[in-house]
């Protein structure tokens, strides 16, 4: 599976980075979320559908591709 993040939604609360740190970064500028990796599978693909699950805009999706 491959993570998704839409910038645009995203408000910087920084969830994503407390469920996988290896997985999701922050931007020092603005505090938008970074993607560390895309492709995830395993452990790192349950970490991620919290952090799909958990931010509060949405901003975070997976998709097959
Ligand atoms: S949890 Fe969502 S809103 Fe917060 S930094 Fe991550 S992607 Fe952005």
């Amino acid at each position: 599976m491959r993570i998704v993040a839409d910038l645009d939604r995203c408000v910087g609360a920084g969830q994503c980075v407390l469920t996988d740190a290896e997985l999701f970064d922050q931007s020092e500028e603005d505090g938008t979320v970074r993607l560390l990796a895309e492709r995830v599978d395993g452990e790192a693909l349950d970490h991620a559908r919290q952090a799909v699950n958990i931010c509060p805009s949405q901003a975070l999706s997976l998709t097959e591709d």
